[in-house]
């Protein structure tokens, strides 16, 4: 084996370890919580390990690099779920379609709409999760949360999405338990059974808090530099 594959495995390990034990400390729900390796600016031979090990669900955040790595490893590699973890242009929404297999980062009306557009143009339904900024920032993507329900409503209703979750980025440099909480809160009340929340520093805390999907970067694939 490969040193780089060798780490990959280990990688993969302990993380997947890590998981478990906060899944039990925690007393959650016993069933599973999806890792979604988050490859962004990792080129595809750093994938192909992650892949050769056996990982298959993989983030990326922006529709032009996940063109230029992932067709080609889908042709190496079968039953790989890219999700979306990046903001969407309505212009790329097409490519994105075309691309990924869940949207994480639906956050805005118009988006909605032209998503739904391009999935009965492409005849996919792709599984989506609505972006919610979790912390009010300015500069964040992310519905407001005090429209994040009716937001859900719309998505389905509207325009037919299949709104599977809610997903959010806490602010940076403040405890993260009560953001995550908040958005276990607030998928109750829009009627979604996934959540989407934790990434290298955070996701046993997201954990107990009730995620289904972590997205871990770094702590898998190493600095982004
Ligand atoms: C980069 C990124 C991650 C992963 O971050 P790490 O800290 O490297 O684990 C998770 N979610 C989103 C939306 C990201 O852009």
């Amino acid at each position: 084996m490969t040193d780089r594959a060798n780490s990959a495995n280990v990688a993969l390990a302990d993380i997947r370890t890590r998981m478990e034990k906060a899944r039990q400390r925690f007393g959650a729900p016993p069933e599973k919580v999806e890792l979604i390796a988050v490859s962004k600016t990792f080129d595809a031979e750093a994938i192909r390990s992650f892949l050769a090990a056996g990982q298959r669900v993989f983030g990326e955040n922006r529709v032009q690099e996940a063109k230029e790595k992932w067709p080609g490893l889908r042709e190496d590699f079968s039953e790989v779920v890219l999700h979306l973890i990046g903001p969407l242009q309505t212009n790329k929404a097409r490519e994105a379609v075309a691309l990924f297999d869940v949207i994480e980062t639906v956050d805005r009306e118009k988006l909605a709409a032209v998503l739904a557009e391009e999935m009965a143009r492409a005849q996919k339904r792709l599984p989506c999760f609505v972006q919610v900024n979790i912390g009010g920032e300015e500069q964040k993507a992310g519905v407001p949360v005090d429209e994040a329900v009716d937001f859900v409503r719309r998505c389905r209703e509207v325009h037919g999405l299949d709104i599977v979750g809610l997903m959010c980025i806490p602010p940076d440099g403040q405890p993260p338990a009560p953001y995550f909480a908040h958005l276990a809160t607030l998928a109750r009340q829009a009627g979604v059974a996934n959540l989407s929340m934790g990434m290298s520093g955070d996701f046993e805390t997201a954990i107990a808090m009730g995620a289904t999907h972590v997205r871990v970067g770094s702590a898998l694939f190493g600095g982004r530099g």
